[in-house]
């Protein structure tokens, strides 16, 4: 039999591959053949921390054959997932996103909380097995939390997430907000990505009564600064909607100094966004909001209703 392969969405985040790695690590502690993966490229957040922690990249994997045994972290929504997804055999789900398009033939262990991360999940799932994490897990968990949680500031932080980060923090001797920082700050430095890249670096497509949306999300110490490139943006923003048939684009360009989001939004169906907020030159500027999953994402669904 061959490995089980452990992977978390497309266009990967800190979460999805430091939970990957923390996972296959904690699937063979129990006697498990696991091994990390992942769907895309790395982003310079991640690999600062995968740098900093000296772990190794997971190999990028593009379908799963028939019947391949996997274990799902960080999503689980199969437009999210890898290639192939519905002929897998999904093992073991580790999540804290909704739960939608997602189904199996067989029964699986299934795991979400609604908490700030899914590092957090996993340090619970091994403090309840008696399980102890080496520095470098720990590290990797840390970021994981510290990237979703956008260091404790996002509304999806819970008290559990923080209490999990400093015991990770005590155990990888780390400097939560100094590390944290430079770790942000290193996925923010968006200068050589075109704005091909920069749209789909961390971009969700999500569905809903035949109504396709995209929502990329950028993290930024200067909004206006990303706005310097608009027009290029729009540009490429629009050949997305064309090839994919998208109703709607939004680009959330997040400032995780001060905590606000402004969005970019294009298509044929921007009221969906006007329902909720005035779009001035495709912008429009939301002051405290930056978690999609929390914030941006519920307004979208209400206002697809
Ligand atoms: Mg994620
Ligand atoms: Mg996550
Ligand atoms: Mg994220």
């Amino acid at each position: 039999m061959s490995k089980v392969l452990v992977f978390g969405h497309k266009n990967p985040d800190t979460d999805t591959i430091c939970s990957a790695i923390v996972m296959a690590e904690m699937q063979k502690k129990m006697g498990v053949e696991a091994k990390a993966v992942r769907l895309g490229k790395i982003n310079k957040e991640t690999m600062f921390a995968l740098n900093y922690f000296n772990a190794e990249i997971p190999e990028l994997i593009e379908k799963v054959e028939e019947n391949q045994e996997v274990i799902l972290v960080d999503h689980n929504e199969f437009q999210q997932s890898v290639d192939g997804i519905e002929k897998a055999k999904i093992t073991t789900v580790v999540d804290h996103h909704r739960i939608d398009n997602f189904s199996t033939s067989e029964p699986l262990f299934y795991h979400a909380e609604p908490l700030g991360c899914t590092a957090t999940i996993l340090y619970r799932i091994g403090k309840m097995n008696q399980m102890e994490f080496e520095p470098k897990l720990a590290g990797l968990m840390l970021s994981a939390i510290i990237s979703d949680t956008l260091l404790f500031k996002s509304p999806t932080c819970t008290e559990v997430d923080k209490k999990v980060a400093h015991e990770l923090a005590e155990i990888s001797n780390i400097d939560i907000n100094k590390y944290g920082l430079e770790m942000l700050k290193a996925g923010t430095d968006l200068g050589d990505l075109s704005e091909e890249q920069l749209i789909n670096l961390d971009a969700k497509t999500i569905e809903k009564n035949g109504t396709k949306i995209i929502i990329a999300q950028v993290n930024t110490v200067s909004i206006e600064d990303v706005f310097k490139r608009q027009n290029k943006l729009e540009e490429a923003i629009q050949k997305v909607i064309e090839k994919d048939n998208l109703a709607l684009f939004v680009l959330a360009v997040t400032d995780i100094l001060n905590s606000n989001s402004e969005l970019l939004v294009l298509g044929e169906k921007t009221e969906i966004i006007e329902k909720s907020y005035k779009l001035e030159n495709n912008r429009a500027f939301l002051k405290g909001v930056v978690s999609r999953k929390k914030q941006i994402l519920p307004m979208i669904d209400k206002n697809l209703d």
